[in-house]
């Protein structure tokens, strides 16, 4: 029988499970806490449990937020006509802090992945076609990472968008140098799809 592991053991081990952390900063943060137990101990495990109350997944577009539906999908006010679908809600934080799309978004949950297994129906794929075949929209942004199953996501979503027969725009992100980047410093793939999607100056 494997040997039970202490409370601190434990401890370490959940904060090393979460993304970001390695053994060495679960250990502090670990350490950090015990020797905080009544301020900063207590606050987090009072803000766990408010956060794990209050906050659901958005049933229309997948964001997560303590109002259902989520803030951006019952705001009027933006625009109803365009759709930017991410991998993940990390993402619409990104595209939000930009301030420079205001549209609806739709978070897919992960990217197609033939190696970890991850097809279609592990994705929020259905709810995303539907969305679309509703009609509302007419313009759909496929912002998947510039990875390969990023890339190989888009290019499924994108012909099952046009099986769905609408007429709907599909765009994808430019993909090309960094603002403030040197070429110098930039790897091939980045210089290369920068080349294939340069604009008239
Ligand atoms: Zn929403």
């Amino acid at each position: 029988m494997a040997k039970e592991l202490s409370a601190l053991e434990n401890l370490v081990k959940h904060l090393a499970a979460l993304p970001g952390f390695g053994r060495r900063s679960a250990r502090r943060a670990a350490l950090h806490l015990l020797l905080h137990k009544d301020t900063a101990l207590t606050a987090l495990i009072n803000t766990l449990e408010a956060a794990r109350e209050s906050i659901v997944e958005c049933p229309v577009c997948g964001n997560l937020d303590e109002q259902s539906p989520c803030s951006i999908c019952a705001n009027t006010k933006r625009p109803q006509d365009i759709l930017c679908v991410v991998e993940g809600v990390s993402d619409i934080w990104a595209v939000e802090r930009t301030q420079s799309y205001n549209g609806q978004y739709h978070v897919l949950g992960g990217v197609l992945s033939p190696l970890d297994g991850v097809s279609p129906a592990d994705l929020r794929m259905d709810s995303l076609l539907m969305r679309i075949n509703e009609g509302q929209f007419n313009e759909v942004i496929l912002a998947m990472g510039a990875t390969v199953n990023g890339q190989t996501t888009a290019h499924y979503l994108a012909d099952e968008i046009l099986a769905l027969g609408r007429g709907v725009k599909i765009s994808r992100l430019a993909h090309g140098v960094p603002v403030g980047g040197e070429l110098d410093y930039l790897d091939e793939g980045t210089i290369s799809t920068a080349l294939k999607s340069r604009a008239a100056i």
